[in-house]
């Protein structure tokens, strides 16, 4: 299925809340006649200034969503009639803007005994380039090289990390497989017993006869100039010099085939108007992101704390407190600092639009708002938002959690484990004799070696455990609803598996093994407390003799 699918079910939601909105356009456009009439018996009472002031505002904005566009323009002239007397407060308004609320309303009211009639704006929404991608990945690697040791030592070394490896010492078995089935990548020595640049030429021509070049990592032992350029013309989209480093060989594979998921967008839609949050949450759900509605402004922070959304939209002009102190309330608290703030207002609230960014606002948006441009605008302040909060909370050599978020990852699956009354599993890990690693083989050898560790545990671990890097060359797994004996199966077979990973460097080949301790909840209860177990169970595995998993006394 392809990502730009219309979800027919959603379209016809939001046909059905048009229908439904259109019904209560008359009611809604009574309710302003009746505020009118009264304000007008009692000119002086601020109190129906107000409410005439917020039904005119709603409407203007939620008409002109829906389509009503006509409805949309005639109620946001009289709100900014009212918002005269609001701002104001001059004694000659009412006399002055009588007849012309009288001439606007009496429009109204004929507009809305014909609004179905009103021309009908389509409601389509289109997808944004490319919000949420999550096509299953197919993870099949061909890799051609006519060294047979080469060919071994790099499958076997892919495979650790999840894929599937098919090797061909020859470029005719490759042909043929290429043909029978189209792999992920191509992984493609240069030089075979046909000649220097032989495979690259044979990549070319089997590109001339395909629709879609096939997605190529060329390895290579020349460094010459002149060959890479080859490479880039039969659309090598990597070179990478032999010998090849695995984890820059993964790096470049988990590029190329987009390992990693992203998780549908998460955003709070905060308006006073459960048609308008209505409308705006159908919108980004068809461009399939996730939404909260919150409907009265107070309510706010307990969304925010239950959904942690990755962005909030804004409404200014609410009865109980309005956006722009919402958003002053937010930016004091620490959790939602980064938290992107979009203000959707109506057009005319243009002086209060500057006030909007002064007070930490990201971007200003106007009712009515085209489905195409609220999506577009959400998706870039999400992908940034996420960039920053990314680079905050992540380790820059390892890509893994630094220290403060795993502990922070830590109690909240614990919190999560005790409500949901579920297990879950620690592991510390530290590198042996690493020290050695820097001593012998160099520091820029070390921190291969720690960035090949934190790939393959990003690769082999499942989605909803956590990898960080909690110092130098010690990192932590959370396991929610593992048991420990589970814990220590998935450690003893990663133990396993990165001693099997051979490391390059100068100084020549070397492996490396880890010791971890694991402890586990509910055995022990609390974050620092499985920190501390675990801890104390990784130093018995050092003292132990190293390379071996071990749980904490008192685990199940
Ligand atoms: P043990 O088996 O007892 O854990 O011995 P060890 O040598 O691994 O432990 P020790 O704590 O004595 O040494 C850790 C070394 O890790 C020292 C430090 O220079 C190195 N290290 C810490 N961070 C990095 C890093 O980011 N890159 C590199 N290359 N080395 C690092
Ligand atoms: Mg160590
Ligand atoms: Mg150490």
């Amino acid at each position: 299925m392809s990502g730009n699918d219309e979800n027919p079910e959603i379209q016809a939601a939001l046909a059905a809340l048009k229908q439904s909105f259109a019904k209560k356009i008359p009611s809604k456009i009574e309710q302003i006649r009746h505020s009118w009439e009264s304000l007008k018996a009692k000119p002086d009472d601020r109190d129906w200034l107000c409410l005439l002031h917020r039904q005119t505002h709603t409407l203007a904005g939620t008409a002109a969503t829906y389509g009503f566009e006509g409805t949309g323009r005639l109620a946001g002239k009289i709100e900014i009639l009212v918002q005269d007397a609001l701002d104001e407060d001059h004694a000659g308004w009412m006399a002055e803007s009588v007849d012309k609320i009288d001439a606007l309303l009496v429009q109204l009211e004929a507009l809305a005994q014909g609004a179905a009639e009103e021309k009908d704006r389509a409601m389509k929404v289109q997808q944004p380039g490319q919000a949420t991608v999550s096509a299953k990945q197919n993870k099949l690697i061909y890799l051609v090289d006519d060294d047979v040791d080469v060919l071994n030592a790099i499958a076997m070394q892919i495979q650790t990390f999840a894929y599937d490896v098919m090797a061909f010492s020859n470029l005719a078995l490759f042909s043929e497989a290429v043909e029978r089935q189209t792999p992920a990548v191509v992984i493609m020595d240069v030089m075979f017993g046909e000649g220097p640049k032989a495979g690259i030429e044979h990549i070319a021509r089997i590109n001339l006869a395909r629709e879609q070049p096939l997605q190529t990592i060329f390895i290579t032992g020349s460094h010459d100039v002149l060959t890479r350029l080859d490479a880039v013309r039969a659309n090598g989209l990597a070179y990478l010099p032999k010998p090849v480093l695995v984890e820059h060989l993964v790096e470049t594979l988990d590029r190329l085939t987009q390992q990693v998921v992203e998780e549908p967008y998460r955003i709070v839609i905060v308006d006073d108007s459960a048609d308008m949050s209505a409308y705006v949450s159908l919108t980004l759900q068809q461009a399939g992101m996730e939404t909260r509605e919150v409907n009265e402004p107070l309510k706010l922070l307990n969304v925010l704390a239950e959904f942690s959304p990755d962005l909030i939209l804004m409404d200014i002009y609410m009865p109980d407190c309005n956006g722009l102190e919402l958003s002053k309330v937010i930016r004091q608290m620490d959790a939602y600092v980064s938290t992107p703030i979009v203000f959707l207002s109506s057009e005319h609230d243009l002086r209060k639009q500057l006030g909007a960014m002064s007070l930490g606002g990201d971007e200003f948006l106007s009712k009515p708002i085209e489905p195409w441009h609220l999506v577009s605008v959400v998706t870039s302040r999400v992908r940034r938002g996420r960039m920053i909060r990314k680079l905050a909370e992540t380790d820059g050599l390892t890509g893994l959690l630094n220290h403060s978020k795993s502990k922070q990852r830590l109690d909240i699956e614990v919190a999560r484990a005790r409500r949901e009354n579920t297990s879950l599993s620690f592991a510390m890990l530290d590198i042996d004799h690493f020290k050695h690693v820097n001593d012998n083989y160099g520091h820029p050898a070390g921190d291969r070696v720690l960035k090949s560790i934190a790939n393959m545990f990003k690769q082999r671990v499942r989605q909803y455990d956590s990898v960080g890097r909690y110092g130098g060359e010690e990192f932590v797994v959370i396991f929610p609803n593992t048991d420990a004996s589970t814990a220590k199966l998935i450690m003893d077979k990663l133990r396993v598996n990165f001693n099997k990973i051979s490391h390059f460097s100068e100084a020549g080949e070397f492996f490396c093994s880890f010791s971890c301790g694991i402890s586990s909840f509910p055995d022990f209860d609390t974050g620092t407390a499985l920190n501390d177990e675990a801890d104390k169970a990784l130093y018995e595995s050092k003292e132990g003799g190293r390379n071996q998993v071990i749980v904490a006394r008192g685990c199940q």
